[in-house]
């Protein structure tokens, strides 16, 4: 069986390489010449762990490969996934340019029966679109074709995306024929043989457990924030909280961690165009409005935290900041905290340094000359009046403080995700600042 991936980002690149894992014989398509001609080179075009060899080893075997038009492969497949971009729009909404372009694309060109499965988020009532999209182009043609669409979003978290793909905790999938479901079961019928569910339910109810699986994730991180500020308030701290209500089985340990606020390219455009869809029904979504106002109020905790350690006068003091991604082993720079943090501290008049493992290139090319750029952790404390860590990459956890102390101009550190040792940062002199914890 041929499948074809359409979009070759953070989603598609490992779908398809995962799937090509699975036995099946894959192409991968992107408008992005660039993109592809990378991948036939065997370079990335992300940063994400395993995959380099995951796509080198499939395509050397000859069930992977990679093309930047559908055109030239569409007459060889049945299912097409659209695993495209769907940034958000002026008001929150998620953008659906690219996705109804494909099934365009996909109804243009088909000459017989397509499944176009949708792994983009996308709001409910995307399908209907999906449909119509491809339908349009079909009756330009004077053609009767029969074709499906179908839901399958994806949880696949950066970072950890491989593992999440090849082991999901279930398969979600939105089909409204047999025939659709029949094909997807056999798509996935390895990661049922291996143990993983698939769970077969309407297309709208699929669409909309992306978003309602989100939007519960982000209102964890802020409820959890905001429990942060109340103990920081009353002398508890938040580590033994998280410990303390983690631990009851309703609730569990993920997501239960206080820090500069949640990013990425999933949850606060999920968020926001959750918003937005409930306003198009007339419905207001109180709970995840909230969660929404306290992210943006928590993105700037790690400069109030720098604000406050220097009175309210950052002119002219040089701040370190550790860690630029939206969170550790991705490249990914979409929406992050650090962004919001550096522009809050350019704004005050500070000199920012910054040091990120991956996302230097990413960084450059947004920032330009308005920031210095550094090798490491330690070359980024060079003169430094304060350091901030804002993403917690595993490089910045077993850090040599007496060097840092001994390089640094000042003694101000800001542990954006709580990782150090209170203790021990203040017994080698530093001014230490967490988060939820009484300072
Ligand atoms: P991405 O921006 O990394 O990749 C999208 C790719 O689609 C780009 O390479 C772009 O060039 C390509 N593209 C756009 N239009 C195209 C067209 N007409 N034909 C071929 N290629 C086209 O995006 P991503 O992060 O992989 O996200 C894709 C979707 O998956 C989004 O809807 C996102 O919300 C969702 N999602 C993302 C994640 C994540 O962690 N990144 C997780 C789950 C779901």
């Amino acid at each position: 069986m041929k499948i074809a991936i359409v979009g070759t980002g953070y989603v598609g690149l490992v779908t398809g390489a995962c799937f090509a894992e699975m036995g099946l014989n894959v192409v991968c398509v992107d408008i992005d010449k660039r993109k592809i001609e990378k991948l036939k080179n065997g370079v990335m075009p992300i940063f994400e762990p395993g995959i380099e060899v995951l796509v080198n080893k499939n395509a050397e075997e000859g069930r992977l490969s990679f093309t930047s038009d559908l055109v030239d492969i569409l007459d060889d497949v049945s299912v097409i996934f659209s695993a495209v971009g769907t940034p958000p729009g002026e008001d929150g909404s998620a953008d659906l340019k690219y996705v109804l372009e494909v099934a365009r694309s996909v109804g243009r060109n088909m000459k017989g029966y397509k499944l176009l499965v949708t792994k983009s988020t996308v709001p409910v009532g995307t399908a209907p679109k999906v449909r119509e999209a491809i339908q349009k182009e079909l009756n330009i043609r004077g053609l009767d074709i029969q074709f499906d669409v179908a839901s399958n979003p994806e949880f696949l978290k950066e970072g950890a995306a491989i593992k999440d793909f090849m082991g999901p905790d279930r398969v979600v999938v939105g089909v409204e024929s047999e025939r659709a479901k029949q094909l997807m079961e056999r798509l996935y019928k390895p990661f049922v043989l291996n143990g993983f569910p698939i769970i077969f339910m309407d297309i709208a109810s699929a669409e909309m457990t992306k978003y309602a699986a989100n939007a519960m994730l982000a209102t964890r991180i802020s409820f959890m924030n905001e429990i942060a500020a109340l103990c920081e308030a009353t002398g508890a701290n938040i580590d033994s909280v998280r410990k303390g209500i983690g631990s009851d089985k309703r609730i569990g340990t993920s997501f239960l961690y206080a820090g500069a606020g949640y990013g990425g390219s999933c949850f606060p455009k999920d968020v926001k165009a959750l918003i937005t869809t409930a306003k198009e029904f007339g419905f207001e979504m109180k709970i995840v409005g909230a969660v929404e106002k306290v992210n943006e109020h928590q993105k700037g905790i790690v400069f109030r935290k720098l604000n406050e350690a220097f009175k309210n006068d950052l002119k002219g003091k040089t701040i370190a900041i550790w860690g630029l991604t939206f969170k550790p082993d991705t490249d990914d720079i979409r929406d992050a905290p650090s962004l919001v943090v550096i522009e809050k501290l350019l704004n005050a008049g500070a000199n920012v340094r910054v040091f990120d493992p991956v996302s230097m290139e990413e960084i450059e090319q947004k920032l330009g000359k308005k920031v210095m750029y550094c090798k490491n952790p330690y070359d980024t404390a060079q003169d430094a009046d304060a350091v901030a860590l804002v993403t917690e990459w595993k490089q910045f956890r077993l850090i040599n403080w007496v060097k840092i102390k001994q390089l640094m101009n000042g003694n101000v550190v800001v542990d954006g995700r709580n990782i150090y040792d209170p203790a021990e940062l203040k017994s080698e002199g530093f001014n230490y600042y967490s988060i939820g914890k009484k300072h």
